[in-house]
């Protein structure tokens, strides 16, 4: 059996993306920015495109920006709120220590560059308080920047009641909500949300296109200079074909958002069931308040690098961590933010379920990752350490 449980690294493109593409490849190649029917054409996809995205999100069209994916929305909506400040004096921004690389090696940057940020604690359920967000609000604070779900443990945030009380307190609210695009209900004016970065791979479109939504009124900074595209906001040819791939599959995914998450949900719990049975064993996150696909465990005494690959042979990909994370031997981040130990952070395995994933290959999923973990454990010093007394379980 081939099983691809890793939705959250990236997803298959659904049939109506990859036929929207064809589409502009085959014969819609005029460049948008041609004044001649062929460019104009490809012009009107592009803004049919930006009305779908905008629809989908409760935003206007004019508030779409199309990006080359979520890191660099993520990058274009932190610079602006720090640009924005600046002309202020504000100099402080409100972050949270489980974020995207995207959103925190941004913030690093602007630390250096004279800003002061605070991180504030994910609690051991993965999620942030609002009354400590709003605590941390200061007077030169410019912008608060919080994702919507996280993409390791699930963890949907309280993303309306943080929106109220920056709106309250005059402060930017940027939401990287990358994971949650197409899988869960968004409405950026209830839900009080400023900027909201998204990235089409992660709901069945192509990689290497997103959208930046920024409220009327923001002024954007362009990371990249050059002609006068999405409002001189972000030069270079638009990506007609991606973007048109993007508005197709959020379209779709929108439109059977509800089935969808109940489907997946079902297949979720059923996992976390499963696998709670093993020993010694922990969900990472909120067992409710998380994504429909996400499942993130912890196992005490083996590496989840070792699961992976013992999972990949039985056909199952899956993901321990971030894919951005693996790869160095530090554990995740995000794991660490929620009070996991070291040791325990590194036997962590994340399986992110589709749509398309069955109740049979759920089944299969938990008979393998137990038959793996008690496996790995055999020849496991740490695990023998842990049987024999001579170090004491966490989990
Ligand atoms: C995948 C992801 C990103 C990066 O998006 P790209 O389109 O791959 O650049 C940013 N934030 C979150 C939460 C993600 O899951």
């Amino acid at each position: 059996m081939q099983i691809y449980a890793d939705n959250a690294a990236t997803t298959k493109m659904s049939r109506a993306a990859i036929d929207a593409m064809l589409r502009c490849m085959e014969e819609e190649y005029g460049n948008p920015s041609s004044l001649y029917a062929r460019g104009q054409r490809a012009k009107e996809i592009l803004e049919q495109a930006r009305a779908d995205v905008a629809a989908v999100i409760g935003a206007e069209p004019g508030e779409i920006y199309f990006t080359s994916g979520g890191s660099e929305a993520d990058n274009q909506a932190i610079r602006s709120a720090a640009e924005m400040g600046k002309k202020q004096g504000k100099r402080h921004i409100i972050s949270t220590a489980f974020e995207h690389h995207a959103v925190l090696h941004t913030l690093k940057k602007l630390e250096k560059e004279g800003f002061a940020v605070t991180l504030l604690d994910v609690h051991e359920d993965g999620l942030v308080r609002v009354d400590e967000l709003e605590a941390a609000i200061r007077e030169d604070t410019c912008l608060v920047t919080v994702m919507f779900a996280n993409n390791e443990i699930g963890t949907i945030q309280p993303i309306r009641e943080i929106g109220a009380v920056c709106k309250k307190h005059g402060v930017l609210f940027h939401t990287d909500a990358v994971q949650a695009t197409g899988h869960l209900p968004i409405d950026v004016k209830a839900d009080n949300i400023d900027m909201l970065s998204a990235s089409a791979h992660k709901f069945h479109g192509p990689k290497g296109v997103g959208f930046l939504y920024a409220r009327k009124g923001i002024r954007l900074v362009n990371l990249i200079e050059g002609g006068a595209q999405e409002k001189g906001k972000r030069a270079g040819t638009e990506n007609v074909a991606g973007v048109a791939g993007m508005a197709a599959a959020l379209k779709e995914s929108a439109a059977h958002m509800a089935e969808n998450a109940e489907h997946m949900r079902k297949i979720r719990d059923r996992l976390i069931k499963g696998l709670s049975a093993i020993p010694h064993s922990a969900l990472n996150g909120d067992a409710s308040k998380r994504l429909p696909g996400n499942v993130n465990f912890c196992f005490e005494g083996i590496e989840g690098e070792s699961l992976l690959l013992l999972l990949d042979d039985r056909g199952i990909s899956a993901s321990s961590g971030s894919a951005c994370t693996s790869g160095s031997l530090d554990p995740s981040h995000v794991l660490l933010a929620i009070g996991r130990v070291h040791d325990v952070a590194h036997g962590s395995l994340r399986l992110s379920i589709g749509e398309a994933t069955t109740e049979e290959e759920a089944a299969y999923i938990v008979r393998n990752v137990k038959e793996v973990v008690e496996y790995l454990r055999g020849f496991s010093p740490v695990w023998r350490d842990l049987t024999s007394g001579k170090t004491p379980f966490i989990l």
